[in-house]
């Protein structure tokens, strides 16, 4: 399996550092607001990862953080007159309550950054011991010149470094590199805790360094966010992991591009956002959301659209009415042979296209080419009971990653349908057409709609 890793430059061969087993974390949301789709689409990616790792049967630990406590959540906090613990929580919630919604698997553990700061003080300990720390005005500041490295990720350019120079604020631009805050000095009416290393709070890059080292070891496989985090947030946690362990932090670095409205990233300053509330409340299904936000390869930005949900909608559609049709196809035993060579040739490239760098347009293609070859072999020949556990099978591979195929047997919905289709054409049997046109009418405002094929009658859903 390639992946791309943003450390090198390059697509490499996938090889984790204990062989069968994926050490793997995940930036997670800062809840001081809903999330919008953007920070969606790089949670979604990331479970795209994590699907298809445990596709390919590795044993997986999958850590990611919940940044209740930096600059935004205390700032918000603070002018809602609420503490910071009731001013998260609600949002913490929120948001996973958006990723069930999405269907996104919860990773092996949820951290805290409130209840790792034991964790970080120690960090902040062994920088000091180090001398890659320093103190200055009741702070506690990452000396960069003192690590050689710094940049690497980034690749910035050794002779912007402004040595000597000292940020305070969490989140600065790439032209400014300087020495970040590790350990924030108490401030009037903001939450600090009292420690080893004097009052204060963590800095934001800290929280990761000391949540990810304490779950997955001094070095692990993969760690991931959007492209925005690349500098300073990840180039700051190698600083200081590398800087206090000297062991290689983490071998592959995995970013999502962003999601984009108008060629901009879609952002809370810019307030050219939707959360998912904001679009479940107009209506959309949130499957469909988890089918746009996942069908465009992580390394491309993502144009955003309301028309784009719609399409998605139809895409997703279309494989379940494919689905319907084979789940209520007919009882007999006969299976045809040309549908396993279908099937075995669209898994292949499904596989390999996943293999790529996590090619889900490749991967995509092969399932609708699956289901345009088996709709029109079903519309020729006709479809039995011999092949639908072969279909339902593969698709049922598809799902692991797309989550959002109906292949269970007919559910009620489907049994009521069948239902009204007999009693339409029972009445029909009996001449009453305005009986039969009131059951179409019926099963319309359903969402179905009917068709008299040479085999009977047909049925699919529509938006
Ligand atoms: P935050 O809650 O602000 O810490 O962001 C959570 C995640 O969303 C981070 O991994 C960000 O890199 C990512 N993110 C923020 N904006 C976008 C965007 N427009 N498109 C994709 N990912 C984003
Ligand atoms: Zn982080």
């Amino acid at each position: 399996m390639l992946i791309f890793n943003t450390l090198t430059g390059r697509e490499e061969e996938f090889q984790p550092l204990q062989s069968g087993r994926v050490r793997m974390y995940t930036c997670g949301p800062t809840v001081y607001n809903f999330a919008h789709i953007g920070n969606l689409r790089t949670f979604v990616s990331q479970d795209l990862l994590r699907r298809w790792l445990l596709y390919r049967g590795y044993q997986l630990t999958h850590v990611m953080n919940v940044t209740d406590v930096d600059d935004k959540t205390i700032a918000n906090a603070c002018e809602r007159g609420v503490s910071l613990e009731e001013y998260t929580a609600g949002y913490a919630q929120a948001f996973f309550e958006d990723c069930r919604r999405l269907r996104l698997q919860q990773p092996e553990r949820v951290a805290y950054a409130t209840r790792h700061i034991p964790e970080m003080v120690e960090l902040v300990e062994k920088l000091l011991e180090k001398n890659l720390a320093y103190r200055q005005d009741g702070s506690i500041y990452y000396r960069i010149s003192a690590f050689p490295k710094y940049g690497r990720l980034s690749h910035l350019d050794p002779d912007q470094l402004q040595i000597g120079h000292s940020v305070e604020a969490d989140e600065y631009s790439k032209d400014n590199p300087r020495d970040f805050v590790l350990w924030k000095a108490p401030k009037e009416g903001e939450p600090s805790w009292e420690t080893r290393v004097g009052r204060g709070r963590p800095g934001w890059h800290l929280e990761c360094s000391a949540m990810s080292m304490k779950y997955l070891g001094d070095s692990f496989d993969i760690h991931g966010g959007g492209v925005d985090l690349i500098f300073p947030h990840h180039e700051n946690e190698i600083a200081q992991s590398e800087g206090v362990t000297g062991a290689p932090f983490v071998k592959y670095w995995f970013h999502t591009e962003h999601l984009v409205v108008d060629g901009e990233k879609m952002s809370k300053s810019k307030g050219n956002f939707y959360t998912l509330r904001d679009l479940l409340d107009k209506g959309f299904d949130p499957l469909a959301i988890r089918y746009l936000l996942l069908s465009t390869h992580y390394r491309k930005p993502l144009n955003f659209t309301l028309e784009g949900i719609l399409q998605a909608a139809a895409a997703l559609r279309s494989l379940n009415n494919f689905l319907l049709l084979v789940r209520t196809c007919r009882d007999a035993a006969a299976g045809n042979p040309r549908i396993g060579e279908i099937l075995q040739q669209a898994l292949a490239r499904f596989e390999s296209a996943m293999d790529d760098n996590l090619n889900i347009s490749g991967a995509l293609g092969a399932v609708f080419d699956a289901r345009y070859d088996l709709n029109a072999l079903a519309e020729s020949q006709g479809l039995f009971a011999g092949d639908r556990e072969r279909i339902l099978t593969t698709f049922g591979k598809f799902n692991a990653l797309l989550d959002s195929l109906d292949l269970e047997g007919e559910d009620t919905t489907d049994a009521q349908v069948r239902e009204l289709i007999q009693a339409r054409s029972d009445a029909r049997r009996n001449r009453d057409f305005k009986r039969a046109d009131e059951i179409r009418g019926q099963l319309l405002q359903r969402g179905v709609i009917l068709e008299d094929t040479r085999d009977g009658v047909r049925w699919k859903r529509i938006g």
